[in-house]
């Protein structure tokens, strides 16, 4: 390689410039294959140096995959179940509202729990009539929603009412479990009446049958109006588990959602509508929770109970009837 640096040398400044007596003694013709073995060299080794580079950062790719993979993987293998079956809420018996003086200052926000919106037939091939409302009695209660002024809002603007803004007349849309009929029916009547909603998924059910794909999610979260909050990750009871095992569920579920593309996740909904007591606020904490969904009945929410949201179930029925 010294031979090539003084022969390229001596090809840019001309030959007769350079003092290297060897170079000089050469003939024209053995200069010139010189030259031309210098250059493929060069070119060699420079392809070679590139080759180098494009297998390096492969590698780093594919090391990177690999730790994305390894992260979605749980530590802890508890197998989801397969069918959670969300026990419906006991028929709702009067429930003090908390104390404003206390828990307040408190705003009347409903938020509406759905599972299924599904035909009716469908419903009762699958056994699921009682977590289903007939996706034709769906569309009629949001166009009752449009008729009656109410702007559908997120988790995070529910939480900006608890802490000062006042939304005019706010409803949140809430579903839990993601179960597939949501893609295929609730889905296309929120985009078409511009509704925002919240999906709450249990993520190690996902891609299960009658679940909710992960390119499916991807599409609906990238509408703008669906987020994507937590319901553990094998829809968990947190109220009889441990505090590792709640945290685990939580947490897994969590670096599954944002591993899609879908954090910052602030919202949660306890499966079951459990709460598991305060040790499991501290989970949800931790975990970046700002507002925490349950199956307690009740439109009335206070700025000290974010962990504490009042949900209306709701039937195949006017939403009159549950007091919009
Ligand atoms: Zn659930």
């Amino acid at each position: 390689m010294g031979n090539c640096k003084k022969v390229l040398q001596a090809y840019y400044k001309g030959l007769y410039d350079i003092e290297d007596v060897k170079l000089l003694q050469m003939k024209n013709m053995q200069r010139i294959i010189l030259i031309a073995m210098c250059i493929v060299a060069l070119g060699a080794l420079a392809f070679g140096v590139y080759e180098f580079k494009g297998e390096f950062s492969q590698k780093q790719k594919t090391r990177v995959a690999q730790v994305s993979v390894q992260t979605l993987v749980p530590a802890v293998s508890p197998q989801p179940q397969v069918t959670p079956t969300p026990t419906l809420t006991p028929t709702p018996t009067p429930i003090p509202l908390p104390d404003p003086a206390v828990y307040g200052p408190c705003k009347n926000i409903p938020v509406l729990m759905y599972h299924h919106i599904q035909p009716w037939t469908e419903a009762e091939s699958k056994g699921q009539k009682s977590l289903t409302v007939k996706n034709d009695v769906f569309s009629a209660q949001m166009d009752y929603l449009v008729k009656r002024g109410y702007t559908a809002i997120t988790p995070k603007q529910l939480h900006d009412a608890l802490t000062g803004m006042n939304p005019v007349k706010p409803v949140l849309l809430t579903f839990d479990d993601g179960y597939a009929d949501f893609y295929t029916y609730a889905y296309p009547e929120l985009v078409k009446h511009g509704f925002k909603a919240t999906m709450f998924l249990s993520t190690g059910l996902a891609e299960g049958a009658d679940y909710l794909k992960w390119s499916q999610i991807s599409e609906m979260h990238g509408s703008g109006l669906i987020t994507f909050a937590n319901h553990t990750w094998s829809h968990k009871n947190l109220g009889k588990s441990s505090l590792e095992m709640a945290k685990f569920e939580v947490d897994t579920a969590k670096t599954q959602l944002e591993e899609h593309g879908l954090g910052p996740v602030t919202a949660f909904a306890y499966p079951y509508g459990t709460e598991g007591g305060s040790l499991i606020y501290g989970v949800l904490k931790d975990a970046g929770i700002k507002v925490a969904f349950t199956t307690i009945p009740g439109s009335y929410q206070c700025a000290k109970l974010p962990y504490d949201v009042r949900r209306t179930r709701v039937g195949n029925s006017s939403l009159s009837s549950y007091g919009l």
